[in-house]
């Protein structure tokens, strides 16, 4: 049926590529303690640029937004993140190996 092979010419693969690209945007989880115990969480997108903070309250099951933020260091080897942690309103702020971050 010619119709049908004309319809398969159109469907190329090129744009709905960079679409599911964008969609599936891989994030790295970065945690650390604070202070007064609650658990700092941040999750980092591949440009190293905090995507989301929180701090897990596990002992209540629930989680707090805590403001965070990332700063490359030089060499793009290590990345700061600090977070304004919504318990103790602390700013606390720690250094990750970027080779350690693990994506998925
Ligand atoms: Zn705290």
């Amino acid at each position: 049926m010619p119709g049908e092979s004309c319809f398969k010419g159109l469907d190329l693969p090129e744009q709905p590529l960079v679409v599911v690209r964008q969609r599936i945007m891989k994030i790295a989880r970065v945690e650390s303690r604070c202070e007064c115990q609650a658990q700092l969480v941040a999750e980092l997108d591949e440009a190293r640029s905090v995507v989301r903070g929180f701090a897990s309250d596990r002992a209540r099951g629930r989680e707090l937004s805590a403001p965070a933020n990332a700063t490359k260091k030089i060499g793009d080897k290590q990345v700061d993140v600090g977070w304004s942690c919504p318990m103790c309103t602390r700013n606390t702020l720690r250094t990750f190996n970027v080779e350690a971050l693990s994506y998925h």
